[in-house]
């Protein structure tokens, strides 16, 4: 583990007061620090939080909160309808979680979130920076919460040269010589703040920060090569066809298996998404006319996809005799198609294809 150089514990305090003057006076306006601070509140901007932007969260979060208010009328929610009004915020396993870890702390903790870090690590998850993020922020407690943000800070602020992450060890003993029990949830949302609006990834505005006197990779005049990475792999890229069947006003959608991905959501009958091209005799789908509508492009994490699209336009009759023969398959109203994961939604743009030829 890379060594960092400790500060100076009086810095580190004068610095800490002057970050969190900072956000006293610039801290981002989000839906999410309205109103009281509430333990199910925090827990769900951060699990909707993760890996993706506060822009495309914000409107999610709303909209949980109006249709589920609490934790309980969460856990009491169908899953099926959680999984829909998820589609398009990504990574559906959190979305599994999310509703598991509201039905845990229903059974088991009466209803409220348990207060303490190292309990709420052990609902489904629940990972270090969330239970960290919650104790902090919910709860007041002097945890060390480290997302990419702070990742980001740290990695300046110590020069660390370690690539992560590898070097998370090292971001975290740094890290943690800022908490204190004084405005504890404050300041995570300080750091986080000042990592979005100051400490950007690219162009950070070191003159406008309340830590640059003690900021190593300023001093340096090199603050955006921290934090070091190791070169990303490229993505490998997988080949699919996806069956997109128009049932008069309807969409022919799957249900998801629970496990793997997108588990448990609605999703277009496709073929196995593989590291090489179909070609037209190898693919088996359902019998009817095809068309070839066009391709298109998805990126998740782990893969990047090719998707073509086949395009067949039946009745809504043959559409309710062919779903009887999937137990699986179902109508969707077109008007519906929103609640499709990206990915699906993206095919059915080739609705219209032929209809304007
Ligand atoms: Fe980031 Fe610059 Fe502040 Fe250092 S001085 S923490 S690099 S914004």
């Amino acid at each position: 583990m890379a060594v960092i150089i400790r500060k100076d514990e009086a810095v580190v305090a004068s610095l800490r007061a002057a970050v969190l003057r900072w956000y006293d006076g610039h801290g981002r306006d989000l839906a999410w620090r309205k109103g009281e601070r509430d333990a199910y509140r925090v827990w769900l901007s951060e699990v909707m939080l993760q890996q993706t932007t506060v822009a495309h969260a914000t409107p999610y979060y709303d909209k949980f909160l109006r249709l589920w208010p609490t934790v309980g009328e969460l856990a009491s929610a169908e899953d099926g309808r959680i999984m829909a009004e998820w589609a398009g915020l990504g990574y559906y396993a959190r979305a599994r979680r999310l509703l598991e870890c509201a039905r845990v702390v229903v059974r088991d903790h009466g209803g409220v979130f348990p207060d303490d870090e190292a309990a709420l690590l052990g609902l489904p998850g629940f990972g270090p920076y969330t239970a960290a993020a919650v104790a902090a922020i919910a709860f007041g407690k002097a945890a060390n919460v480290v997302d990419g943000n702070i990742e980001r800070i740290m990695t300046r602020l110590y020069a660390i040269e370690e690539a992560l992450p590898a070097a998370k060890a090292a971001v975290r003993e740094a890290a943690a010589q800022w908490v204190s029990a004084d405005r504890a949830g404050d300041w995570p949302q300080a750091l986080m703040d000042l990592a979005s609006l100051v400490c950007r990834p690219k162009a950070p505005l070191c003159g406008e920060c309340p830590l640059a006197t003690a900021c190593l990779a300023f001093q340096r005049g090199e603050p955006e090569r921290f934090p070091v990475k190791l070169e990303k792999a490229a993505r490998p890229r997988r080949h699919g066809v996806v069956f997109l069947i128009i049932a008069g006003d309807a969409v022919v959608v799957e249900r998801r298996p629970d496990k793997g991905l997108l588990g448990g959501m609605l999703g277009l009958p496709h073929t196995e998404w593989r590291d090489r091209p179909w070609k037209d005799a190898e693919v088996r789908g359902p019998d009817l006319e095809f068309t070839k509508a066009g391709r298109y492009e998805h990126v998740f994490t782990h893969f990047a996809l090719t998707q073509e699209v086949w395009l067949a336009r039946i009745s809504g009759v043959q559409g309710q005799a062919l779903i009887r023969t999937h137990n699986d398959w179902q109508l969707l109203p077109l008007a519906d198609q929103r609640s499709l994961p990206t990915v699906f939604h993206k095919a059915l743009k080739f609705e219209t294809y032929g209809s304007l030829i």
